[in-house]
């Protein structure tokens, strides 16, 4: 299984997985070979492969821990093993550095599949391949790459640390500090809700160098885990995705050597903006997995339940009402899918990715809602999914940017096309 996963991402390229999936249909292949523009949701053997064999190992590894972790709030160890050793926590990291040597829409295809058993263990593997991978493929040093690619790939969780008490929506507002003295600097500051601060490895911080350049000042810096003064905080209790960990940084007088500034001094606030970006597209495709998981968790349920004689599907009053989610969910996942591929295409995507992450958003609180009516009493039981799904959608219209933030977004890009 190991083996099959890795070596199917390693070998990305259309053609290449023919021989190794046999659940591709040979109709599927044909068309795609035939089609000169597929549609956005036509999936090449291997986009497929890796769906199928990501959906594979979440019902096996993670289905059977998924109402305990979310009880204790607490990861099982054995799913972030099961993560490292099947490639998914290096979906883009080149082979050179151990990584699975895939695509961006590829990272977003695992991030759905996992979110559709658990969307704690997806938002853990989108934040660590979408920010924190990204982030040093684009803007490491050669040293920096060798360094901590190779490790992301393989054992070492990644943590984006940019919110602070007073910064949220307004990020650049942030106070945390970085002074430099001789060959190091000094950051001092606390972040807030940080996601995977519990179990990861290194940091990646956003702290203001030159405060009197204002936002110009903001630079991220690489601090490693064991590093002096750096304490992780009390995990939040939360409501949602509560397996994946959210807790507060202090850095207290922590010392970095320079060489641990990643990318440009005084660039910080771009490279977070460039990763919101694109990042968010993950928050969609982690939406976009938790509605398909709750629908398909509910539906044979009205199939099989009887009132009035017949099946509750059977009225036409349900079947309306499944038939519209079903088609928004259907939008959502052509809005993410779309986002994506232009994201990989390298056009314009900025508003789509807006776009998909807030409407992906609204279909998962509209599913998921949905889905415990149609349950009726049993939907709010820890007896089924439903409700964790229920709960776990909420985060959807918060991070990477609430839902105001996104049309703050759409709208400045409506007024820039028709300026
Ligand atoms: C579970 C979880 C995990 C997170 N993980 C991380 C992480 O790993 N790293 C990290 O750096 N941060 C993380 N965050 C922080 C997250 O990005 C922020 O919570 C988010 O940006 C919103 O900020 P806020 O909570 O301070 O809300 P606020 O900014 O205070 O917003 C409150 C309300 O005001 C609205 N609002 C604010 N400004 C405007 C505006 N200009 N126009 C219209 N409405 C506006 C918002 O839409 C919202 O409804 C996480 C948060 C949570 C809850």
């Amino acid at each position: 299984m190991r083996r099959g996963v890795k070596a199917g991402l390693r070998h990305y390229g259309r053609s290449s997985i023919l021989t190794q999936n046999t659940a591709v249909k040979a109709s599927t292949v044909q068309s795609l070979e035939t089609i000169t523009n597929p549609p956005v949701d036509l999936l090449s053997p291997d986009e497929q492969m890796m769906k199928d064999t990501v959906r594979k190992l979440a019902q096996e590894k993670i289905q059977p821990l998924v109402a305990k972790m979310d009880a204790e709030s607490q990861m099982d160890p054995s799913v972030l093993n099961a993560l490292f050793e099947n490639g998914l926590m290096g979906v883009e990291i080149e082979a050179e550095y151990g990584g699975t040597n895939s695509s961006f829409f590829v990272a977003n295809l695992v991030i759905e599949e996992l979110a559709k058993v658990d969307p704690s263990v997806s938002v853990l593997v989108d934040v660590h391949n979408t920010l924190i991978n990204t982030l040093f493929r684009k803007l490491g040093t050669p040293e920096q790459k060798e360094k901590y690619l190779p490790k992301l790939a393989t054992d070492t969780i990644g943590s984006f640390c940019l919110s602070e008490a007073e910064s949220g929506s307004d990020a650049f507002a942030l106070r945390t500090s970085a002074v430099k003295q001789g060959d190091y600097y000094i950051i001092n500051g606390t972040k807030l809700w940080i996601t995977n601060a519990e179990h990861a490895g290194v940091f990646l911080v956003m702290a203001n160098a030159n405060p009197t350049a204002g936002y110009k000042g903001i630079t991220t810096f690489i601090v490693d885990r064991d590093t002096e003064g750096l304490i992780i905080g009390k995990k939040e209790d939360k409501m949602c995705i509560r397996a994946s960990s959210t807790c507060p940084v202090t850095f207290d007088n922590v010392k970095i050597p320079a060489s641990n500034v990643l990318g440009q001094v005084g660039m910080g606030y771009r490279y977070a903006i460039e990763m919101l970006n694109e990042g968010r597209i993950g928050i969609g495709a982690q939406m976009l997995g938790l509605s398909e998981g709750c629908f398909d968790a509910t539906v044979p349920y009205t199939m099989d339940r009887k009132q009035f004689g017949k099946r509750v599907f059977d009225f036409q009053g349900m079947q309306h009402q499944i038939a519209h989610v079903a088609t928004q969910i259907e939008a959502a996942r052509l809005l993410v899918y779309n986002a994506a591929r232009k994201k990989e295409a390298g056009v314009p995507f900025i508003k789509e990715a807006s776009m998909a992450k807030l409407f992906a958003s609204e279909v998962a609180t509209l599913t998921t809602s949905k889905c415990i009516e149609w349950m009726g009493g049993v939907g709010i039981t820890r007896t089924y999914p439903v409700e964790k799904f229920y709960r776990d959608c909420k985060i959807g219209t918060i991070y990477e940017g609430t839902s105001n933030i996104q049309m703050n977004t759409i709208a400045k890009c409506i007024a820039a096309e028709m300026s």
